[in-house]
């Protein structure tokens, strides 16, 4: 039998030692000039991996908020946030560190605008560690998964903003880490573009198995990308519902998904909840 740590000292479940992202007791309360904005929490959750997780709440409930504390660009005012690879590092003692291992979309894009839209992916497979006959090799392949094939020689300045968001996913790809964190990747483009890079994103994460937690303040988005979808109360963000999503990800058509009696009635429930928590 493997040696397990002793439960008496390490509090932590089973469900929390496998998860891709636990927050327990979670807090964050900004200081400044105006006085502490109490903008989190306290939350806890537990992420199993491969979870498309979609935050949803109004505007200002700590979405953001949530996502740069696991992505380690703030620490907690109070409570612990833990994230970590679907498999333990064997032997490793060390606890992981937020933000490592995670690949990061945000609103507006963060590209190299000098480089081409192959470039920008083929830095990202660099940084990864992946070597140079690979890279030559997954960058063809990165591109065509998020429809960019066709645009892989052309300046990031040349092409749209819904094709640098494209670049921007597929740079979070590319970093093969397995937890990816997205704050309303979407919101800044058109409705049609919009819809076709959820479908991409949809496919492309079911195929990846990779773990996503995905913030946005959109119901209709959130039915349809996630796999669980958690509803924030009003600032300070505290969870108002959480929903496993039992939708297929696979098999389905966009249409065809969003036509079914069960897609309706998710996006009903959690409208209800997104208009009840933010009244
Ligand atoms: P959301 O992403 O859900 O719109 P945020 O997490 O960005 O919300 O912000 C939550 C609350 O914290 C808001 O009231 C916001 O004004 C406040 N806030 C965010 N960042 C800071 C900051 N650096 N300093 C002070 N207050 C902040
Ligand atoms: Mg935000």
């Amino acid at each position: 039998m493997p040696s397990r740590p002793d439960p008496a000292a390490a509090p932590a479940t089973a469900d929390e030692d496998v998860a891709a992202v636990h927050l327990h007791e979670v807090e964050h309360v900004y200081g400044g000039a105006g006085g502490p904005v109490a903008a989190l929490g306290p939350i806890s959750l537990t992420v199993p991996p491969g979870t498309f997780l979609v935050l949803v709440g109004a505007s200002g409930c700590g979405k953001s908020t949530l996502l740069r504390l696991v992505a380690g660009f703030e620490r907690p005012t109070s409570g612990t946030v833990r994230i970590r690879a679907a498999e333990p590092v064997p032997g490793g003692g060390a606890e992981p560190v937020p933000g490592r291992g995670a690949g990061i979309v945000f609103q507006q894009p963060r590209l190299f605008p000098w480089k081409t839209v192959g470039g920008n992916v083929e830095l990202a497979l660099r940084y990864a560690g992946v070597p140079r006959a690979e890279r030559a090799r997954r960058v063809p392949e990165l591109l065509e998964r998020v429809g960019l094939h066709d645009v892989a020689d052309r300046r990031i300045w040349q092409i749209s903003g819904g094709q640098q968001q494209r670049v921007a996913i597929a740079r979070a790809l590319a970093g093969d880490d397995p937890l990816l964190l997205l704050d309303e990747p979407f919101a800044a483009l058109d409705a049609l573009t919009r819809e076709r890079l959820q479908e991409d994103l949809r496919r492309v994460s079911t195929q990846t198995g990779r773990t996503s937690v995905f913030v946005t303040h959109s119901v209709e988005e959130a039915v349809f990308l996630g796999s669980r979808v958690v509803v924030l109360t009003r600032r300070p963000g505290r969870i108002a519902l959480d929903l496993d999503v039992d939708l297929p990800r696979t098999g389905v058509g966009p249409d065809e998904l969003r036509a079914l009696p069960e897609y309706a009635a998710l996006r009903a429930e959690v409208g209800h909840a997104v208009r009840a928590a933010a009244a």
